[in-house]
């Protein structure tokens, strides 16, 4: 772990104006503009990121396919993807302390949780595809005895990688390792409040001694450059984490430009179920917090609706609100700050609008609910509590993404059942339950592309992310996600 000296030499280190990552060099915006870059833990400007445009993810995309037809890349044994991804893994986990800080500087999310997350993780992830990637094996069909047909697994071609900006390594390394694994070339589409981390990232791959263009970074507007990505005609697929509403539009693009492949991995409102014979209601209760107030709520997955059995309420929110307002709220490059800053003065807004209207719905607010530590310049909020939350109401329907809970009483399983699968969601889920009968039957009826029993939010890289519903599609993470940056080719041979 990262110690508080090294961070504090680490927050001082100068940043300055950073350009776009073409073709294996820093390059400047074509239009030469540039956006500010304000850190909210302060809510100062320490760096500016390059403003880029549709001619620059043009340049982009040109230098990958470039890449990507050379071949030396694209057709190297996968022995050889293999060696330079597990450098690239080692160099990130060596400038794990520079990027850890990096990020938090960026997007506020607190230390202890952004090590781990970050850096550690995106190096995972990256050493897990590299290791995978020389297991591959074609097929042979099992055809009539004249004839031979072979499946083979090609790369795509160019990938475009749109990510968000609460995780911005981990997720993007789950698609970007996957991708480059496989034998692709990538743009990537850092979201413009965290892109950083993602051209720190681009450089270490190419000291790891990826090729020039096989991975290229384009910084600026969703709008801009994001629109761009997936207009372009010589992008292959868009692989994508971020909102719904974004979504959308990448699967609007693609059917106006060349039908290229979209895969989505959208918000949520996961429903977080406490029955009254939970093994440890205080355990379960310190797990709940954690799991909506951690990186102040801004977690794809984050158990955002809590459902309490009607026999254990009382006690259940005794214990929720006292480990709540146990979390520390502070400077997110603390390591004893629990949770750190909103990501942004607008999300902050955001989540403060999401407050009031709750209010006005007629919930009942527990603790929380304002804006906090004002005197920093930073943006920072309590972890906050609705009570009496009911499913006509905003908070129970729309995702916030920021530290609110909405928590609501049942009696029965069914009840539980009917109003955890109430949502247009369907991402990530708990149940607390010692009965494990109940824990099964719970496993198959909630809607959602992850279950956790007695739990919340533990994973590792071995199993598969993904929504159902207007949670998304497609699978990041495992040996799964493998297989959407991979095309099957079918050789018809007659002997
Ligand atoms: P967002 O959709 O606003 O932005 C995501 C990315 O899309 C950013 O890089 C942004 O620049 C880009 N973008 C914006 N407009 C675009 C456009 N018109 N065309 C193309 N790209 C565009 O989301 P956000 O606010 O950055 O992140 C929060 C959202 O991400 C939440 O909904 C959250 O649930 C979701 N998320 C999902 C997962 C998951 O694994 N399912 C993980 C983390 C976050």
């Amino acid at each position: 772990m990262i110690s508080q000296n090294a961070i504090e030499t680490l927050r001082k280190t100068e940043i300055g104006a950073q350009g776009l990552f073409i073709d294996g060099v820093q390059v400047e915006a074509t239009g030469g503009a540039s956006l500010p870059v304000t850190s909210p833990i302060d809510g100062r400007p320490f760096a500016s990121i390059a403003d880029g445009n549709a001619a620059d993810i043009d340049r982009a995309v040109k230098s990958a396919r470039k890449a990507f037809v050379k071949g030396s890349w694209s057709r190297a044994a996968p022995a050889f993807r293999k060696k330079v991804l597990t450098k690239f893994a080692e160099l990130v986990e060596k400038h794990a302390d520079e990027l850890a800080v990096l990020g938090v500087r960026d997007n506020g999310t607190e230390i202890g949780m952004a090590y781990k997350a970050e850096p550690l993780s995106a190096a995972g992830t990256i050493r897990y595809y590299a290791e995978a990637i020389d297991k591959v094996y074609g097929e042979i069909a099992p055809t009539a005895e004249n004839v031979l047909g072979l499946i083979h697994k090609e790369p795509l071609g160019v990938v475009g990688v749109i990510v968000p900006w609460n995780f911005p390594l981990m997720i993007g390394a789950w698609k970007i390792a996957p991708a480059l694994a496989a034998g692709n070339c990538v743009v990537v589409k850092p979201p413009e409040i965290a892109s950083l981390t993602l051209l720190r990232l681009a450089e270490l791959a190419s000291e790891a001694g990826l090729p020039a263009g096989v991975l290229n970074v384009v910084t600026g507007l969703g709008a801009v450059t994001g629109e761009a990505l997936g207009l372009h005609m010589d992008v292959d697929a868009i692989a994508f984490t971020g909102s719904g509403p974004v979504g959308r539009r990448l699967l609007d693009y693609s059917a106006r430009s060349n039908l290229k492949r979209v895969f989505l991995e959208l918000g949520g409102k996961s429903p977080n179920i406490v029955f009254a014979d939970a093994p440890d209601l205080k355990q379960a209760a310190v797990v709940s917090a954690n799991g909506i107030f951690r990186n102040s709520g801004q977690v794809c997955v984050a158990g955002s609706r809590l459902l309490v059995q009607a026999s254990v309420y009382d006690r259940f929110m005794d214990e929720l609100l006292s480990a709540t307002t146990r979390l520390r709220v502070g400077d997110p490059l603390d390591l004893a700050s629990d949770v750190g800053a909103v990501s942004s003065a607008e999300q902050l807004d955001k989540n403060l609008g999401f407050v009031a209207k709750a209010a006005e719905e007629g919930a009942r607010l527990v603790t929380g609910g304002e804006r906090i530590l004002t005197e920093t310049g930073g943006s920072y909020m309590a972890p906050t509590i609705f009570e009496n939350v009911t499913q006509d109401m905003q908070l129970a329907r729309e995702e916030v993404f920021g530290p609110v809970l909405g928590v609501m009483r049942f009696e029965t399983e069914e009840e539980a059942v009917r109003l955890a699968n109430s949502t247009v969601y369907g991402l990530a889920s708990a149940v607390w339950t010692a009965n494990l009968s109940t824990a099964h039957r719970m496993v198959r009826a909630i809607n959602a592309g992850v279950v956790h029993v007695n739990t919340y939010g533990g994973a590792d890289i071995t199993v598969p992310l993904g929504g159902v519903k207007q949670s998304g599609f497609g699978r990041d993470k495992s040996l799964h996600a493998l297989e959407k940056y991979l095309e099957l080719k079918t050789a018809w041979i007659a002997l």
